[in-house]
């Protein structure tokens, strides 16, 4: 198998779930935000992972990301859509019953003439002029992840966290959801003196056995990771030497008693945000930048 396996923990996701529902009362109803295909873990999975846990209302960006969780979820959880009611939008609200979180009065104007009496919802101008605009809306919502973590007068009377579901800061107590594991499609002795990777920006100084692993760019592992990321034999590193490339990366196993399979890149030992920092970028852009080439695996072990 000459693919990467992207493992995706479903039940580490509905314990995440399930830990932030209880950091708030029992008056303080807790969505999910599974917008960007679940933070690019796959909606379909994850939306109904959710829902099994508990989830009754669930946040995207767009009508077409709404549409996907419908389809995944069948009629009766509310979807909200965060960009509101957009020129375009209306069959899909009105046929797929989802629900546009309003943010301008031209938005308010457009969902009260096109669909009067269908549910909807209103953004409020929290300061940090993105979306929203300004006067008051029920039921009330603030928090996201971090929101949640700040303690019950931030909470309302609904939650919405994203990232924390997915293993990711600020939620610094969630379970890891990920693994990226990486298969070794090639070996190299490479003496004194021999470069490796384009640029030659890693020469070795010692006899060194380079791997290349199946996985580059084009897969979200930023080109600032060479030089910088280590890759993981168990809880053994083995550095990235060289430069990351489109659809492969160079790692350094001189000490290994033997080169493994396949290497982990995310995993146990070095999380989204660990590496995100790494390759100067955050969790969330490290999560929704996995690529589409890799062999997805989802672990659940049944209700
Ligand atoms: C993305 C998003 C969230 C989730 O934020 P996290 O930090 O991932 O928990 C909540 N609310 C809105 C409006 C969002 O756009």
């Amino acid at each position: 198998m000459a693919t990467a396996t992207l493992t995706i923990d479903l039940d580490a996701i509905a314990a995440n779930w399930r830990a932030l529902d209880r950091l708030t009362g029992p008056e303080v109803q807790t969505a999910a935000v599974v917008k960007a295909d679940a933070y690019g873990l796959g909606v379909t999975r994850v939306a109904r992972t959710l829902a099994h846990a508990g989830a009754r209302r669930f946040f995207v960006a767009y009508a077409e990301e709404g549409a996907a969780v419908r389809q995944a979820l069948g009629p009766g959880p509310q979807i909200a859509v965060l960009s509101g009611h957009c020129p375009g939008d209306t069959e899909m609200i009105h046929d797929l019953d989802l629900t546009p979180m309003l943010n301008s009065l031209e938005q308010i104007t457009r969902h009260l003439e096109a669909l009067p009496g269908h549910p909807f919802g209103v953004q409020l101008d929290t300061g940090m002029n993105r979306l929203g605009v300004d006067g008051t809306g029920l039921p009330r919502s603030l928090a996201a992840t971090g929101g949640i973590l700040l303690g019950s007068r931030y909470h309302f009377d609904l939650t919405r966290p994203g990232v924390g579901l997915y293993g990711g800061l600020p939620y610094v107590a969630a379970q890891p959801v990920v693994r990226l594991s990486l298969p070794v499609i090639q070996t190299r002795e490479v003496e004194v003196g021999e470069a490796v990777g384009y640029g030659c920006t890693w020469v070795a100084d010692r006899p060194a056995t380079i791997a290349t692993v199946a996985a580059g760019y084009a897969d979200g592992l930023p080109r600032t990771l060479s030089n910088r990321a280590r890759l993981w034999d168990g809880d053994v590193a083995c550095p990235v030497v060289g430069r990351v490339s489109m659809d492969a990366i160079t790692v350094d196993v001189s000490h290994l008693a033997e080169v493994p399979r396949a290497l982990d890149i995310l995993g146990p030992m070095q999380g989204v945000d660990a590496l995100a920092e790494l390759a100067g970028t955050i969790g969330y852009e490290m999560l929704t930048s996995l690529g589409a080439r890799y062999q997805r695996r989802y672990q659940e072990r049944g209700a």
